[in-house]
C-alpha cells in the first residue's frame, strides 16, 4: 500500500467514523431482500416499503407461498417487476433446495435468482459476519477515482481491493466508499471543491461534469502519456 493510499483510507475513516448499513434489516432473509430491492433505488425508499413486506412475509417460507403478483403492489416504488419475481423464485429456491435458511457461502447464494456477486457479498459481510468487500457503483467510482483501485470491472476492484486494504477493515472500508460516493463523489457531478480528500484525487474535477466511461478513458489516457490532473 503507498502513503498515499494509506492517507486516502486514514482520511475516509476520519471523515466517516460512524459509517454503516444504510438499509434496515435484521436478519439474512431481510438483508437479502431488501439489498435486491435496493438496486437502482434509493435505501431510503427501501427502508419505506420493507417493514410491511417484512410483517406480511417474514421468511423465506412465507414469501415461497406467494405469488409475483401479491408482492409486486409492496415493492413497486421500488421499480421493476422482476424485483417481486426475484424475491419469490430466491425464497422458494431458499426452501426448496438449502431448507428454508438463507445460504451463507458465495458459491450458494449467487445461485438465488436476482443475486449477483455484490448482493451476496452485503448478504456474507452484514448478516453472517464474513469477510467481504461488497462493490457496487459507488464503491467502484470511488475506488477508483481515490486511487484505492485501477479497475475496469466490479470484480477486478473488489480484487484489487481486497488484496490492499486489511480484512478487518474490508467491511467499513465498503461503508467509507459507499458514504463519500453518495455525499460527495456523486457519478455525474461530484462536490470536488468541498471534498476532503481532493488533493489525493486522480480525477478531481473541480466541478466540472464527470462521465464515467470518459473519466476511465481520461485516465487511461493519462497513464499511458503518464500525466495526471
Ligand atoms: S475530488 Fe471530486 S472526483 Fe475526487 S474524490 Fe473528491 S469529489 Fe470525487
Amino acid at each position: 500500500m503507498t502513503q498515499q493510499q494509506k492517507a486516502v483510507l486514514q482520511g475516509l475513516a476520519e471523515l466517516y467514523p460512524n459509517a454503516g448499513p444504510e438499509l434496515h434489516f435484521t436478519n439474512p432473509f431481510e438483508t437479502l431482500v431488501a439489498t435486491i430491492l435496493a438496486a437502482q433505488c434509493t435505501d431510503a425508499r427501501v427502508n419505506m416499503v420493507t417493514p410491511a413486506l417484512f410483517r406480511d412475509y417474514p421468511d423465506p417460507a412465507a414469501m415461497a407461498k406467494a405469488e409475483p403478483e401479491e408482492i409486486f403492489p409492496y415493492v413497486k416504488s421500488c421499480g421493476f417487476k422482476s424485483k417481486a419475481a426475484n424475491i419469490v423464485a430466491a425464497s422458494r429456491m431458499i426452501v426448496e433446495k438449502f431448507g428454508g435458511r438463507v445460504p451463507d457461502t458465495l458459491e450458494e447464494l449467487t445461485q438465488l435468482p436476482g443475486v449477483g456477486r455484490k448482493t451476496a457479498n452485503v448478504v456474507l459481510a452484514f448478516s453472517f459476519g464474513k469477510a467481504a468487500i461488497p462493490v457496487d457503483t459507488h464503491v467502484f467510482r470511488v475506488a477508483n477515482r481515490l486511487g484505492l483501485s485501477d479497475a475496469r470491472t466490479v470484480e477486478e476492484t473488489e480484487r484489487q481491493l481486497m488484496a490492499l486494504i486489511p480484512e478487518s477493515d474490508w467491511s467499513q472500508a465498503h461503508h467509507w466508499l459507499i458514504w463519500h460516493g453518495r455525499r460527495v463523489c456523486h457519478s455525474q457531478k461530484p462536490d470536488c471543491e468541498h471534498c476532503a480528500l481532493k488533493s489525493f484525487c486522480k480525477s478531481a474535477c473541480q466541478g466540472r461534469m464527470i462521465n464515467p466511461k470518459a473519466d476511465a478513458k481520461r485516465r487511461a489516457r493519462e497513464r499511458k502519456q503518464g500525466v495526471s490532473c
